[in-house]
């Protein structure tokens, strides 16, 4: 399938955007985003689906609709082995609806407070969606393996990254520089692969 000349940018979440500008830099499109554009003109979608696919699906589509352009969305989250793969698609939500990422990040670390170093095994995923206003899609994932540290470190980044040590980096994701964290990131793995799709 051919890239879209122009594509919008399905959301809201600012540390998001500024990650997918930089992921997505090389691409030719002209982005339409809430930077760019009337943010009114994006449609605040509800999170209701119990996979990161069906929720990318949710956010691009009604993007796509609303805007009559290719819409391009991203669902991620953390999965950690001790919680069963949880929060999961629940991550931004962890420690309630609407909770901000410092709670969500306190809410986790109580969460794994017991839990011996052998077992704070994680990893990140994130599934990128490109919509077509004709109900069309391609999707890729992306997946960042990691531990979880016991106190927040670094001050880049966003989320729950203070606390996640990437394998084979003594740092943890929000130490990283931004070009680091895109390189081995579930969000530049995910949009790279989607990318290959798009010749
Ligand atoms: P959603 O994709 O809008 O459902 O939100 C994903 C949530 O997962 C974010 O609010 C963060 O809590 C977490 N998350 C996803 N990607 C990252 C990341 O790159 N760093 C840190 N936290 C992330």
């Amino acid at each position: 399938m051919a890239i879209p000349a122009t594509i919008a940018i399905a959301t809201r979440n600012p540390h998001k955007l500024r990650e997918l500008e930089r992921i997505c830099a090389d691409w030719p499109v002209t982005w339409v985003t809430v930077r760019t554009h009337d943010p009114a003109a994006f449609p605040a979608v509800a999170e209701t689906e119990a996979t990161y696919l069906g929720n990318a699906r949710l956010k691009a589509h009604a993007t796509a609709r609303a805007l009559g352009l290719p819409a391009l969305a991203d669902d991620s989250g953390i999965e950690v082995d001790a919680l069963g793969g949880g929060p999961g698609p629940r991550s931004a939500r962890f420690a309630g609806e609407g909770a901000s990422d410092e709670a969500n990040l306190r809410a986790l670390l109580q969460a794994v407070r017991g839990v011996p170093s052998a077992g704070r095994t994680a990893r990140y995923r994130c599934v990128a969606l490109l919509a077509f206003p004709d109900g069309g899609e391609r999707w890729a994932e992306g997946v960042c393996e990691g531990v979880l540290r016991r106190a927040p470190v670094g001050s880049g980044g966003f989320g729950y990254d203070p606390i996640f040590e990437p394998a084979g980096w003594e740092r943890t994701m929000a130490e990283l520089a931004p070009e680091e964290k895109d390189r081995i990131s579930h969000r530049g793995r995910a949009f790279r692969a989607l990318r290959e799709l798009l010749v």
